[in-house]
């Protein structure tokens, strides 16, 4: 785990039942709810069940099983919403250029609608 993790972050306390969450889906390293705030008919994110900062210390740090696991979901969860032919888009922000709000990393996964093109550079 990275030293930096804060362990009071909002999925931390998603992770220990302290708030709740609507779940989606889980499996036995991750978990997928519906985000508070969707930008899209479809906006879930799935986090990994341990304590990991973002895509790096995730991709660094956790277990080939906890990273398979994790992207499993992900499938598993545009497979139940029905998203696998008409597309959606996944997102990993990290740090302050990718403007990460929430210390656990996470992957958003959009759909339900034409997403626009990516940014506006
Ligand atoms: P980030 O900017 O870190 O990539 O995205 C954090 C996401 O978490 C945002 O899309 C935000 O709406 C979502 N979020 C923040 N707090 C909560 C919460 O308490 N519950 C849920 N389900 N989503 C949250």
């Amino acid at each position: 785990m990275n030293k930096s993790y804060d362990k009071n972050n909002i999925f931390a306390k998603i992770l220990r039942s302290e708030i709740p969450c609507q779940k989606v889906l889980e499996n036995d390293h991750a978990l997928a709810f519906s985000d508070i705030n969707p930008q899209s008919p479809i906006h879930i994110l799935i986090i990994p069940k341990k304590a990991y900062l973002n895509f790096h210390d995730f991709t660094q740090n956790a277990s080939i099983k906890e990273i398979e696991l994790l992207w499993k979901l992900v499938s598993e969860v545009i497979k139940l919403k029905k998203i696998s032919k008409k597309g959606f888009r996944i997102i990993s922000n990290s740090g302050d250029d990718g403007n990460q709000d929430v210390p656990h990393f996470h992957v958003h996964l959009l759909g339900g609608k034409n997403l626009g093109r990516m940014m506006n550079l």
